[in-house]
């Protein structure tokens, strides 16, 4: 079977009958099972996928009306809830714990005969850039297995790459989205903070998380953001702003103002065969006739530490919930309850967690919570500032989506510090909760590595900034 690079492709052939509903589930099993050495998958829903593609091809040939995304093999984080079954975060403290109701996101795509083919592997409670802090070991880069394949939705974008599904559901609380679809050659979409409901996905940073889809088309993504966005009484912070209609906007071809941040191409850790990939992005799109204008911004400096300061402070509360005695896995050692808590979070936990868990702890406690906290919550108020007047001339701001390619597996396990300055690029716009996209842009010279550039558009832009992504896509 041929690799699909859009739905539509998968629906023509299902309406015109080139091929069934279960030709492409098992196609993509098939695919799952040949791909297996990369570690894609936590768990494969095989009978129930195939089971559902059956009944659709028997609904099809009743002449029955199926749902907008019939067919539509879609898998989804280990962090995303789906009714009965198993979700753990890739964490060994969720060990057996089954979802009790499915996520707003799930529920939507279900609702339009999406059919879900299965987990896919992620960090720990989706803490990291690498894929490696995951309780199941890490998965491996289609493009190179002795790579990560970043993180921390590594396998979702392995997962599109590797073509065992069509798109994958991921989350993005600092670039988990846009990081590992760079570093793997796909798409990857980050909506406004709000735009998708985050009802049942485990919680990370609950000022910053937001669902994201990895695609290998810009249309894709975009018909599935239009299908899961919107309100949800699940979710307070779900946006009750309008939805428009992503999937069919036409680009009106008027040449678009493009920003890029100066010192961002500047910085010294950026790797220079990327910085030279950056460049032909930026050219080709002066040759398309855009206007591409450099910009300053002074904090980029600032805002890894503050981003990972706020976010570890929301984790620590976060993660409070898992205590051994509500969910997953329960420490046999202990002799009363709070050998309880203590031995069950010791066992349940890996290193990354805890690491990130006491760090926010520590910078909301009493006596250094104006020094670290609260000070982290200005730098995100100027950096909002900072990107609304960029905004105020231009349509997009564009900057690489790493300032390197995918490096070796095992790597950056000693050194932490180093994997969180990886994310400089991506979580400008997680602080600021605007939507940002990550193309793939070509390949590292000398290592033949896939690439990805990043466009950031105002809150609540999706629409331009989908259609200015499909017409450089
Ligand atoms: N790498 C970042 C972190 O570890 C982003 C993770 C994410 O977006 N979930 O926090």
């Amino acid at each position: 079977m041929p690799k699909y690079s859009t739905y539509q492709e998968v629906k023509s052939q299902l309406i015109d009958g080139t091929c069934t509903t279960v030709d492409v589930v098992q196609n993509y099993l098939d695919r799952i099972e040949a791909s297996k050495e990369l570690n894609i998958y936590v768990e494969v829903w095989a009978e129930e996928a195939l089971a559902i593609a059956k009944s659709q091809d028997e609904r099809r040939q009743n002449g029955e009306e199926l749902g907008r995304l019939a067919g539509l093999v879609v898998s989804i984080k280990d962090v995303i809830c789906y009714q009965d079954h198993k979700v753990t975060a890739g964490s060994k403290i969720l060990d057996g714990f089954t979802s009790l109701f499915s996520a707003t996101a799930v529920q939507r795509l279900l609702a339009e005969d999406a059919i879900i083919i299965g987990r896919t592997n992620c960090d720990e409670f989706a803490m990291g850039s690498t894929n490696e802090t995951s309780y199941y070991g890490p998965t491996r880069n289609a493009a190179d297995p002795e790579r990560i394949p970043g993180g921390s939705s590594g396998a979702a974008a392995v997962a599109v790459q590797a073509d065992t599904c069509l798109v994958a559901l991921g989350s993005d609380t600092g670039g988990s989205v846009r990081q590992p679809a760079a570093l793997c050659g796909v798409i990857g979409l980050k909506p406004t903070y709000g735009r998708i409901s985050r009802h049942g996905l485990l919680a990370y940073g609950s000022s910053f998380d937001q669902i994201g889809v990895l695609s290998n088309s810009v249309a894709d993504a975009a018909l599935l953001l239009e299908i899961m966005a919107g309100a949800d009484d699940f979710d307070s912070t779900a946006s009750t702003e309008a939805v428009p209609a992503y999937s069919t906007l036409k680009n009106d071809g008027k040449p678009s103002k493009v920003a890029y941040i100066r010192p961002a191409l500047e910085h010294p850790g950026l790797d220079e065969e990327v910085r030279a990939n950056a460049q032909s992005f930026l050219d080709s799109l002066k040759a398309a006739g855009h206007e591409v204008e450099a910009v300053e911004f002074d904090l980029l400096d600032y805002i890894i530490s503050a981003y990972y300061v706020l976010t570890t402070a929301e984790a620590s509360s976060n993660l409070s919930r898992y205590d051994g005695i509500r969910y997953g896995h329960r420490s046999d050692e202990s002799e009363n309850l709070l050998e309880t808590y203590q031995k069950s979070r010791t066992e349940g936990f890996g290193t990354e967690v805890k690491r990130r868990i006491m760090l926010g702890t520590f910078v909301l406690s009493a006596g250094y919570y104006d020094a670290y906290y609260a000070r982290a919550q200005k730098v995100r108020r100027l950096l909002v500032e900072q990107l609304n007047g960029i905004f105020v001339d231009y349509d997009f701001i564009c900057l690489p989506a790493t300032p390197t390619p995918a490096w070796p597996l095992g790597e950056s396990l000693d050194d932490p510090v180093a994997m969180y300055l990886s994310d400089i690029y991506t979580v400008a716009a997680n602080m600021a909760g605007i939507p940002a996209i990550s193309l793939p842009s070509g390949t590292h010279g000398s290592t033949g590595l896939p690439l990805g550039m990043q466009l950031m558009a105002p809150a609540f832009g999706e629409a331009d900034l989908l259609s200015f992504a499909t017409t450089i896509q």
